[in-house]
């Protein structure tokens, strides 16, 4: 049986490693910065390796340092029931995002060991390394490098301070050489993972849970806009080219796009300025683009009307404007027989979860898009996400992790 207050305690310990809590803001209270690829990841998941080594679990780490801990089945050959979710956080996040997938992961598989369940086939506990990609900027390393789907050099991506991602890999013991964390998808009869919603979606319909239908597509890119520097007193108002003015043009042209484009969003996070002087014209900036869409159609077209409108901007006032892409996630339809499994189970905790589609990106995308059949199940959560405030009720993540431990059952005991 799930044991909420068991739950609740892991959910707190995992939270005190990274915890950054700041006594002077209130905000802060519950911070945690866990870090991609650190040294608290890797605390976190040695903490994760000593909750279940006591049930009978083998506890392995690849080299993009995802964590695996299996539990045995009879068929020690046949496909595995992977489920869990991330470790890391963002910089100041809160406690939920990822921990929470794990250690209901965690909870669900341990309660079934301890009900005297008998595996058919093994159960993987995966605690995924860096998916927030908040050191590296690059998101769902250790999903991506497990799925064959990175695109990312580690000897090349740095962090701020200069450590490459091979570095780091290096600093936690790991050889560096990633194709050894490959894993043959036909080797997974299913993925499973609980995260909370990151959105108000439950909460407005008064459920706790909700199953994941599809994970919307992402678009990454990079807009850089030259006009002309020159001086802020000298030059009159009618002959200026002033290159933040029309990168302020277009991110308010994207935000009228993306609001007249169904169901999709966009946003402008990052922006430089150069030479970034307040007695200088700006003569180059340089922004971020994040557009997002159920569907890819939506994406593209807000992208080219965006496109179309910036290429308007540019002819009246600058020099120069381009778009480089970053990083581009397919739309990922969920598999639907783990989608009606998980609603059913949700079902015998007695709760009608609606479908829902993500607007995050999570490491469910990997193991979906190579073909592993994939299911997802969020939990309520309140006060936002990526910050110290996301908040999911102990209530409401028991009854999701005893919706996933009737998934498990049924799909590892059969
Ligand atoms: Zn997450």
């Amino acid at each position: 049986m799930t044991d909420a207050a068991r739950l609740e305690r892991r959910i707190h310990e995992l939270a005190q490693i990274g915890r950054t809590d700041d006594p002077a803001r209130e905000i802060y209270a519950t911070a945690v910065s866990r870090l991609g690829l650190s040294a608290e990841e890797q605390r976190a998941r040695d903490l994760v390796t000593s909750w279940c080594a006591p049930h009978g679990a083998t506890a392995r780490r690849d080299p993009a340092a995802n964590l695996y801990l299996r539990f045995p089945g009879a068929d020690p050959h046949a496909p595995v029931v992977l489920v869990g979710s991330h470790l890391d956080s963002v910089p100041m996040g809160g406690r939920f995002d990822g921990a929470l997938g794990v250690c209901c992961a965690v909870e669900a598989v341990v309660s079934l060991v301890e009900s005297g369940a008998r595996f058919a086939r093994p159960v993987e506990v995966v605690g995924w390394a860096d998916e927030e990609g908040a050191r590296f900027g690059y998101g769902l390393f250790g999903s991506a490098a497990a799925f064959g789907r990175l695109r990312v050099d580690p000897e090349r991506v740095r962090d701020k301070g200069g450590t490459s991602i091979a570095e780091a890999l290096r600093a936690l013991g790991e050889s560096g050489d990633l194709a050894g964390a490959m894993r043959d998808p036909k080797g997974i009869r299913a993925y499973l993972e609980l995260h909370i919603e990151q959105g108000p979606r439950l909460e407005r319909a008064g459920a706790p849970l909700g199953v994941v239908s599809d994970i919307v597509g992402i678009f990454h890119g990079l807009v850089m806009v030259r006009g002309e520097q020159n001086h802020a007193g000298a030059t009159v108002m009618g002959e200026r080219h002033d290159a933040l003015v029309a990168a302020s043009h277009m991110i308010i042209a994207l935000e009228r796009i993306a609001s007249s484009v169904p169901d999709a969003v966009a946003t402008v996070g990052e922006i430089t300025v150069k030479p970034g002087a307040k007695n200088v014209i700006p003569g180059e900036c340089t922004f971020s683009l994040d557009i997002r869409a159920p569907k890819q159609e939506s994406i593209d077209l807000v992208l080219e009307r965006f496109k179309a409108e910036a290429n308007e901007i540019f002819r009246k006032s600058l020099r120069e404007w381009g778009l480089r892409p970053l990083q581009s996630v397919a739309v990922t339809p969920l598999d639907e027989d783990l989608r009606d499994l998980l609603w059913k189970s949700a079902m015998s905790v007695g709760m009608n979860a609606p479908t829902l589609v993500s607007g995050a990106g999570h490491d469910a995308q990997n193991p979906s898009l190579a073909g592993v059949p994939t299911g997802m199940i969020f939990v309520r959560s309140t006060g936002g996400s990526h910050t110290p405030t996301e908040f999911a009720a102990t209530a409401d993540a028991a009854l999701g992790a005893k919706a996933l431990e009737i998934a498990i059952r049924e799909l590892a005991t059969a």
